[in-house]
């Protein structure tokens, strides 16, 4: 059923959100700190009171998690078995997408129709996953005849998957899916500002008959709630993603118990455009554009640097300045609406901080500024020329939509300007020349890059590909078979006969 506004506002009014935390399939409550109030960004209107989880709920989480995996009602389950309760919980999650997605949207200010949307793609995790996990085969090592040596392939134990409110359900999916496939038992800990829709899908999973215990998720700040969890001496992996300034407070967590950790944290990644490129300027600019303002620029792989050969610098910012007038924040409630709000009032302040620092140094903007804290916190794309390579807005991570555009001569210049960040999250590259292609691919210390010689439409390879970042951007391989195995342990037996 296609819903109105009017629908849609009539189902937010009705909802009574419950933001307990689910350990062991039953909500408790959280303890006794001081409540923080949940604002929907879009009016400003508070939602409900969080009260966050204590270190003894946290505690009690863990300890769930951790009995659920001692006697094995997960990890024991049979591939076919737990493949089909992946695939139970996809045809959950996209059942009951309408709900989820408003959830998100009302949390975060994100757009209803791409909300619902995203609880599709998280539906698709869990199938990606569930199709992966009996297509991971350990190894026999080379030996003579009186040995055997196998490295077997086990899941690693009680994964803490602790992570951002841009993308809520599938932030959620993308660290219980793998860690689950691999037979993991898990506790989630979303972000204070968006963590209903991860309740859900805890609740869609039990739903499924996913066993009590193995996927439990706390609720609260991350100083709180997070910290507790990062510091937990029963947690096997701490699967990260955020900031890089939490990522490296929660690395210092976790050195206290020694437990490993992946890193997925921040970035400023470029996006790099030679005068070979395919098509001309008015095909690309929306792509361009949709690559650093999608949801509001808050995307860590948003390719918020723009490196255009200086012979195209004019008429790429004025066919930039063109589809960005595209992007009007709207009422996110609205099925219409393509661009929501920014996702709370302390982003709208670092995302105007950042712009009128540059606008103070060398910086102009392209686009009208014009941002607004009524009814909601918004912020129209902004597109910044005159920018120096030493400026902040150069450097550091701005997460709004904000894109800093910069020329380059040569193709020696664009590598360079590229790299000199201490990120290495992404990087486009529009370029139909097939050597420049690969000395890019190879010189860019970005884990992902897209090179574009043609403008993208289709299905792309999306999850299925494995990758790394680089320097402040993190640690550990996400995506593909390789993402899947490093939720695992691999143990080396060797049996003499
Ligand atoms: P954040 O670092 O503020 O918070 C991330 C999570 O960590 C939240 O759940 C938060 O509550 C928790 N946290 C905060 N302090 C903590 C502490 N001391 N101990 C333990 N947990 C703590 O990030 P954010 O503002 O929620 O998200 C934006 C950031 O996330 C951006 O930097 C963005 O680039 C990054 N991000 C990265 C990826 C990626 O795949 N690399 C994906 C999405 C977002």
């Amino acid at each position: 059923m296609n819903r109105t506004l009017q629908d849609w506002t009539l189902a937010a009014e009705a909802l009574r959100p419950d933001a307990r935390s689910l350990i062991s399939g039953t909500r408790v409550t959280n303890g006794d700190a001081a409540p923080l109030d949940v604002v929907n960004p879009a009016n400003r209107r508070a939602l409900f009171q969080l009260v966050s989880a204590d270190a003894q709920t946290v505690d009690a989480a863990v300890q769930a998690a951790r009995a659920s995996f001692a006697d094995e009602r997960w990890r024991g389950q049979g591939p076919g078995a737990r493949k089909a309760m992946l695939f139970a919980i996809a045809d959950r999650l996209e059942a009951r997408a309408q709900e989820i997605g408003l959830l998100d949207s009302l949390e975060m200010g994100k757009p209803i129709s791409e909300a619902v949307a995203q609880v599709s793609i998280a539906a698709l995790f869990f199938r990606h996953y569930g199709e992966a996990l009996d297509k991971l085969y350990g190894d026999v090592a080379p030996s003579d005849a009186a040995t055997l040596g196998l490295s077997l392939i086990e899941p690693r134990g009680v994964v803490a998957g602790i992570v951002p409110w841009n993308f809520p359900i599938i932030n959620a999916a993308l660290k219980a899916a793998p860690a689950l496939a691999a037979g993991n038992s898990v506790v989630l800990k979303p972000s204070e500002i968006a963590g209903l829709s991860a309740l859900a899908l805890a609740e869609v999973a039990l739903e499924a008959g996913l066993p009590e215990g193995v996927l439990n998720v706390v609720t609260g700040t991350g100083p709180v709630t997070g910290a507790a969890l990062a510091a937990h001496p029963g947690i096997d992996l701490i699967d990260f993603t955020g900031s890089t300034r939490t990522g490296r407070a929660v690395m210092g967590l976790a050195a206290l118990n020694g437990t490993p950790s992946h890193m997925e944290l921040g970035g400023k990644s470029p996006q790099i455009v030679f005068p070979d490129m395919a098509g001309s300027i008015a095909d690309i600019a929306p792509v361009m554009a949709h690559e650093v303002f999608w949801n509001v620029g808050q995307w860590c792989v948003a390719r918020s640097r723009l490196l255009v050969h200086a012979s195209l610098y004019d008429e790429v910012v004025a066919a930039l300045v063109d589809a960005a007038k595209t992007y009007v924040p709207g009422n996110p409630l609205d099925p219409a609406t393509s661009y929501g709000a920014v996702a709370f009032e302390g982003q709208y302040r670092k995302v105007c901080a950042y712009v009128e620092q540059a606008l103070g140094q060398q910086a102009r903007t392209a686009t009208p500024w014009a941002p607004r804290e009524d009814p909601g916190f918004a912020v129209a794309p902004v597109i910044l020329t005159g920018v120096s390579p030493r400026m902040a807005i150069a450097r550091e991570e701005v997460f709004g939509p904000v894109l800093a555009v910069m020329a380059f001569e040569t193709e020696e210049q664009a590598l360079h300007l590229a790299n000199a960040s201490e990120y290495g999250l992404a990087a486009s590259v529009w370029t139909r020349d097939l050597a420049r292609a690969v000395r890019m691919g190879r010189g860019l210390t970005s884990g992902r890059i897209s090179v574009r010689s043609g403008v993208p439409g289709g299905e792309g390879s999306g999850m299925a590909i494995s990758a790394e970042p680089f320097g402040a951007s993190g640690f550990g391989v996400a995506g593909g078979m390789a993402g899947l195995r490093s939720y695992c342990r691999i143990k080396g037996i060797e049996f003499t006969i």
